[in-house]
């Protein structure tokens, strides 16, 4: 059996960083990939604007992708692809992880496991369309990797459901391989996406957005016909009455992202949700000492750059773990869910030697000029004014905390207007 100091699960954005950091931090690292090739759902996402906080540059998925491919390949990091990880077992105090290749099934050996194995989209059945089954209804991810990989146009006059990034990004992307979008569907009464994409794909190509419609049925026996769409009530619930049958031979969904937890969940990692990801500490590891998570895997992120950021720092704190395991005292952050959607991380760990937490954040409504505010028990750790809180775009806040005063009792995070 081949044994390592740390494992990354997923050679996409944040397990390329997470795998290069814990190299850089002395750690013998194995990548693995289920895929021929690294880079994740990036190798997909041709158009630009990746890179921004990274790089300061803007760049398409695949060259951002290429970026963090060549650094791991300088260094010389072994990556496995087309090998699949398909079960972990703690041993003493060892991770056995069960792995599926080429060349047949391998033991792999590891003081501690990264878990970036990113997300998976929501499909039709887990927001329960009704009507027939055709061929035409696909996710957002599917379209793109139809038109971006493939080369296949998958519809001619289609309708987008859910105003998701990647819905926003494949109305922008199939108008411009000569398909029609017909509109994009939200149930909500405010787009989910982000606005710079509301404005750059929807409202530079004339593509109208709706507020507060759902379909309510799919029509077509072998390809689809139709849809029926209806206007919904505050409670999201369809109106009867309102339906209207608009002709279409393609439905996009795009609603929403899930992280991918069944390995963290087949090693009882506890799964927040609020996020759908681990919970963590300020070190990124997870409730199961030794197994860290970072990535989509962890929470969706809206940016890349934040995604490598994770890895990175899930990356130098596995490498350290790996090195010198240490006893964890986790106490938990107040995060008022009735102001924010999440708050990841969600613990910290008063024994480790790492003060500086970076936290990501949402708010739960679209908020104007609030003071957030991290708190120990009389001491402000970090206060920001924000004119303007919106859900879909993810906050990034960095603060510090003294040890000695956090010894029975939480940080706070809390939300004040003014
Ligand atoms: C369909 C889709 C399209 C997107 N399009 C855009 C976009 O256009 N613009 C944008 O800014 N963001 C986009 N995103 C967001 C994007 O996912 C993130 O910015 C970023 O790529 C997430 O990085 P990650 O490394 O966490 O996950 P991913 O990039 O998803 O990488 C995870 C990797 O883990 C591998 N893996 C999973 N399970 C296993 C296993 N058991 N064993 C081995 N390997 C495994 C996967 O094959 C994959 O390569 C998109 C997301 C999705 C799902």
């Amino acid at each position: 059996m081949e044994f390592y100091d740390v494992v990354v699960l997923g050679a996409g954005p944040a397990g390329l960083a997470a795998g290069l950091s814990s190299y850089e931090e002395g750690a013998n690292t194995l990548i693995i990939e289920r895929e021929k090739y690294p880079g994740g759902i990036l190798k997909q996402c041709i158009h630009d604007g990746f890179g921004l906080v990274e790089f300061k540059e803007r760049l398409t998925g695949p060259e951002y992708a290429e970026r963090f491919i060549k650094m791991v390949r300088n260094k010389k990091i072994p990556i496995l692809t087309s090998t699949f990880v398909t079960s972990i077992k703690k041993e003493e105090e060892i991770f056995i992880l069960s792995v599926v290749s080429k060349d047949g099934i391998i033991k792999v050996g590891a003081k501690a496991i990264i878990l970036a194995n990113g997300c998976r989209e929501r499909t039709s059945k887990q927001i329960g369309i009704h009507g027939t089954r055709p061929s035409g209804v696909m996710t957002a991810g599917l379209a793109q990797y139809f038109v971006n990989i493939m080369g296949y146009l998958p519809c001619k006059k289609c309708i987008i459901l859910g105003s998701g990034d990647i819905g926003l990004i494949m109305a922008r992307r199939l108008t411009l391989e000569g398909a029609k979008v017909l509109g994009v569907y939200e149930v909500k009464n405010s787009p989910s996406g982000l606005t710079r994409n509301i404005v750059q794909c929807l409202n530079d190509f004339s593509i109208p957005l709706y507020l507060s419609k759902t379909i309510t049925k799919i029509s077509g026996d072998d390809r689809v016909e139709g849809v029926e769409i209806c206007d919904v009530d505050e409670n999201m619930k369809p109106i009867k009455g309102t339906e209207k049958f608009i002709e279409c031979d393609g439905v996009i969904l795009s609603v929403g992202l899930i992280p991918e937890n069944e390995i963290a969940e087949s090693l009882n990692v506890e799964i927040d949700n609020a996020t759908k990801g681990p919970y963590v500490d300020q070190n990124f590891m997870t409730k199961v000492d030794g197994i860290f998570s970072c990535g989509n895997a962890l929470h969706v992120n809206d940016l890349v750059d934040y995604v490598t950021e994770s890895g990175r720092l899930a990356g130098k704190s596995a490498a350290k773990y790996a090195s010198s395991k240490y006893k964890r005292a986790l106490n938990p952050i107040e995060i008022p869910l009735n102001k924010f959607l999440y708050a990841v991380p969600q613990y910290i760990d008063i024994n480790s030697d790492n003060n500086k937490v970076v936290m990501y954040l949402r708010s739960r409504d679209i908020v104007k000029n609030v003071k957030v505010i991290i708190k120990s028990r009389n001491e402000i750790l970090y206060e920001k004014r924000y004119t303007h809180l919106n859900p879909p775009e993810m906050e990034r806040i960095v603060f510090d905390f003294n040890r000695s005063s956090l010894n029975d009792y939480s940080i706070k995070i809390l939300m004040q207007e003014g």
